[in-house]
């Protein structure tokens, strides 16, 4: 069987490598001239289980009322008439219930922990090296606030996420660059949870599927419409006029698959929430984290990506607008200068911004079209796609076999 893959992130390359590993002949097409340019180039490379907290909580509708006045909340909206946001924020409030942020949580969680193990899985089989490495630290200032947050995580304690709580004093013996730093109450510290560089990963497995498993990668290409005819997609259609043929397509495209499902009238609810992302050239490693996590009192993720440091910020419902105002990382630089003073050099930073694929509920949709016998969908990762990346593409690649998945899928369907 023929199959084209639109969208080169770390979800449609991961998903191209493991239809082919399966016999498939695949087409991978990206817009950009190299794969994984968008959130999977900018993303802070945390392979993290342990974040698998859904965003649509009980906390959530009071979060994005005070983002609205201007707080600093974890999620925020710049309002703006949108039906198409409007609808997908309404959905979002209906998942904010205790007992959905519960299930959703989970159906989240046990995507990523499997895939965790795909990523590591790839990694060895193919030889790709992408700066791994173990533990995650998520910092607190206050006690009060790691206590609500331990609770928070207690769903996914329940099933079998290995966390502990960390002092102040052993937050500074697991990293001694935070001995001593001011601010820390205390920490949970991931121990199974990780980092890599997606980025770096994906181009690596892209180059595999090319030339081991006979994937096509066509890079400079924009699909700009599918055509549809009854019940089956005959073509996509690319910028270059051409039309691509095959027995199947999957949209991949992170949070352009809205827009490119759009043009044959079927809608999917996945909206960009804008992150914004600094990386830092590290100039003396002593100094530099050896592990990544999260400042959760100041909303900003850092990791260490082999030579650099980066860190994340932001979750902000603008559309897909990529500007990147300068006054945003000033928060980001500032608190990377004041964990790691003198790890970087924090004048030589790279700033960009990324659009995270988000779902009212926060699972990712991995299915086949309502309305089409051969169009499927792997996207709506959020803010866990490149952990989600490798699991979810053997999730759809034993949907599409007609094989029982590795996970339930429950919770991962059209919807
Ligand atoms: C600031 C930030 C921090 C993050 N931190 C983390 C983290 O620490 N851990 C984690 O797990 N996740 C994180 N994420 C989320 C993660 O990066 C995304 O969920 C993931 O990269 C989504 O991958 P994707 O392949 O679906 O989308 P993308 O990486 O956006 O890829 C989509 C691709 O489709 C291509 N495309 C779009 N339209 C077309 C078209 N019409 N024709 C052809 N190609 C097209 C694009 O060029 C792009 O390359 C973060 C995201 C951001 C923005």
């Amino acid at each position: 069987m023929t199959t084209i893959v639109i969208g080169g992130g770390v979800v449609g390359v991961a998903t191209a490598y493991e239809l082919a590993r399966d016999g498939e002949d695949v087409t991978l097409v990206e817009r950009d001239p190299t794969v994984a340019s968008g959130a999977s180039a900018v993303n802070a490379g945390l392979i993290t289980p342990g974040h698998s907290l859904a965003w649509a909580s009980p906390q959530a509708p009071g979060m994005l009322v005070r983002s609205v006045f201007g707080a600093r909340t974890v999620i925020r909206v710049r309002p703006r008439p949108d039906p198409r946001l409007a609808r997908w924020g309404v959905r979002f409030l209906r998942e904010c219930t205790p007992a959905r942020f519960a299930r959703n949580t989970l159906v989240k969680y046990e995507l990523s922990r499997y895939s965790q193990t795909c990523i590591d899985e790839v990694a060895e089989r193919e030889g790709i090296a992408f700066d791994r490495e173990q533990g995650l630290l998520y910092l607190f200032a206050d006690d009060e606030a790691l206590t609500a947050a331990w609770q928070r995580l207690g769903v996914l304690h329940e099933h079998g996420l290995e966390q502990r709580i960390l002092t102040a004093d052993e937050v500074g013996q697991l990293e001694p660059v935070l001995a001593g730093a001011p601010g820390i109450a205390g920490a949970v510290h991931g121990v199974t949870d990780g980092l890599g560089d997606s980025a770096a990963f994906a181009r690596q497995l892209a180059d595999v599927a090319v030339a081991d498993h006979g994937v096509r990668l066509e890079t400079s290409v924009t699909v700009t419409q599918l055509v549809a005819e009854g019940s089956r997609v005959v073509a996509a259609v690319t910028d270059t006029g051409d039309l691509l043929t095959a027995d199947r397509f999957v949209l991949a495209a992170g949070t352009f698959t809205p827009l490119i499902a759009e043009t044959i009238g079927l809608r999917v609810p996945i909206e960009p929430a804008k992150g914004y992302s600094a990386t830092f050239p590290i100039v003396d490693e002593s100094q530099a984290p050896l592990r990544g996590g999260v400042d959760e009192s100041r909303l900003v993720a850092f990791s260490r990506l082999g030579d650099r440091l980066r860190l994340t910020s932001t979750a902000e419902f603008a559309g897909w607008d990529t500007t990147t105002p300068t006054e945003r990382f000033a928060h980001i630089r500032d608190v990377a200068a004041s964990w790691f003073p003198h790890a970087a050099d924090y004048d030589a930073g790279e700033y960009t911004s990324g659009l995270r694929p988000a779902t009212p509920d926060g699972p990712p949709i991995i299915d086949r079209s309502p309305r089409h016998t051969n169009l499927w969908v792997n996207a709506g990762h959020g803010h866990l796609g490149w952990t989600m990346s490798c699991g979810s593409a053997r999730v759809l690649t034993a949907r599409i076999a007609g094989h029982t998945p590795p996970v339930p899928v429950d919770g991962l369907g059209w919807r």
